[in-house]
């Protein structure tokens, strides 16, 4: 069993928790003690901050919708027809028919990718978070 250090990422807050290792799955979560941020302490969600990793409702790869069916597509698949699509729509509506909403299961890192992603590439403001606070 080892306990390693990381940054909850349900919300802005940054609370710091060890999750809990043991044979290769993730099996708890608890707070540290010396975070300056939370002290100690962890909101109910911090606590079970680890319950969704394992989860078998988890997509292990991108789905498109074929024929009224969603059906599982290779990430290339998947890939070139998202970049086709957002350059279709950010053409014909000038950027504003695009809109991105990222995750709370993100790492905050891939969160702040997304927000550059969005604003530098995609040109739009249209960015929003489901924990954001
Ligand atoms: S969700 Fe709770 S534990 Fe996680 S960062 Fe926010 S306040 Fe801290």
């Amino acid at each position: 069993m080892r306990h390693v250090l990381t940054t909850c990422v349900y919300c802005g807050c940054g609370c710091g928790v060890y999750l809990r290792e043991e044979n290769g799955r993730v099996t708890g979560a608890s707070p540290s003690r010396n975070h300056p941020v939370s002290r100690g302490n962890l909101c109910v969600k911090g606590w079970h901050l680890h319950d969704f990793i394992h989860s078998p409702n988890r997509l292990t790869s991108p789905l498109m919708r074929k024929n009224g069916e969603l059906v599982a597509v290779s990430w290339d698949e998947a890939l070139d027809f998202t970049a086709q699509e957002l350059t279709r729509i950010g053409v014909t509506t000038s950027q504003q028919g695009i809109g991105v909403l990222s995750s709370a299961k993100c790492t905050n890192e891939e969160n702040f990718l997304l927000q550059k992603f969005t604003r530098a590439i995609l040109k739009t403001n249209n960015i929003d978070h489901c924990a954001r606070l």
